[in-house]
């Protein structure tokens, strides 16, 4: 599933190739995504103007000199941008055609991919509005994760993965930062300490940005007519590590679900 580093390396991959140029065609193949594919779409974009695109959590938003079309990757999504010609593929379910033949084509086998058009503010709709704050932005920091935990006495490892409090903190992500900053995923929100949430925010800006620069290995693919989707291969400390040794203290990690997620932690490295 496309997490927050993936969208982002997916907005650097096409942005270059498509902001400053207007669309001439759109080619709706399967309108039936998660949410329909709006009606108005092809009208609504025919001559508009890209000027930039940008991400918000996982949705991409193509901000246009009339509109901003959000499109979320779903499960399985991922996007090209190709010539128009190029054979489509099962699965090729949109294209948005731009001048110089840079065709923005979106697969999803899965269907749980969506695609918005909005004509006022993208921040003010309604997927949007309730998300709190990207955990890369500079006013992202511990004291924030803090105070929305006080009282809380969800396990902390669930508090994170809520998009309400953050967003962007996927499953793996969230095993992997509380590693790092030596929190066991289970204990309640409302009892980790300002410290050790200012570890925290620290650790997950660090796997996020881990992967985002891992995912820049393949920024080329997504202007190639086989680009498949990537998933940045990191080394990972716990996730999917039970019963193998800690690299750190050579303790075995542990598994558990949490939240009906699977969870992983060292249980002598964090406490
Ligand atoms: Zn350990």
């Amino acid at each position: 599933m496309p997490e927050l580093p993936e969208v982002e390396t997916t907005r650097r991959g096409v942005a270059p190739h498509l902001e400053g140029r207007s669309v001439e065609a759109v080619i709706v193949r399967q309108p039936s995504l998660r949410w329909p594919v709006p009606e108005e779409l092809g009208r609504a974009l025919a001559g508009a103007h890209l000027n930039h695109v940008s991400r918000r959590a996982k949705y991409l938003l193509f901000r246009f000199d009339r509109g901003t079309l959000i499109l979320h990757l779903g499960m399985s999504g991922h996007l090209r941008v190709i010539p128009a010609a190029t054979p489509v593929r099962s699965h090729d379910h949109l294209d948005v055609v731009f001048e110089g033949d840079r065709c923005l084509r979106f697969n999803d086998p899965r269907r749980f991919g969506s695609v918005h058009w909005v004509t006022g503010e993208p921040e003010q709709h309604p997927l949007l509005a309730e998300l709190g704050p990207e955990p890369l932005d500079g006013e992202f920091h511990g004291d924030h994760l803090f105070q929305t935990s006080r009282g809380r006495r969800v396990a902390v490892k669930v508090f994170i993965m809520n998009a309400r409090i953050v967003v962007g903190v996927g499953n793996i992500y969230a095993s992997e930062a509380l590693f790092l900053a030596g929190i066991r995923p289970g204990r309640a929100a409302g009892r980790v300490t300002r410290a050790e949430y200012a570890r925290l925010a620290e650790a997950i800006k660090t796997v996020l940005q881990k992967a985002i620069i891992a995912g820049g290995t393949t920024l080329r693919d997504f202007a190639q007519p086989d680009g498949a989707a990537g998933y940045f291969a990191q080394q990972l400390n716990v996730y999917d590590r039970a019963g193998e040794p800690c690299r750190v203290c050579a303790t075995e990690i542990r598994h558990r679900v949490m939240g009906q997620r699977a969870t992983y932690f060292c249980p002598a490295c964090q406490k």
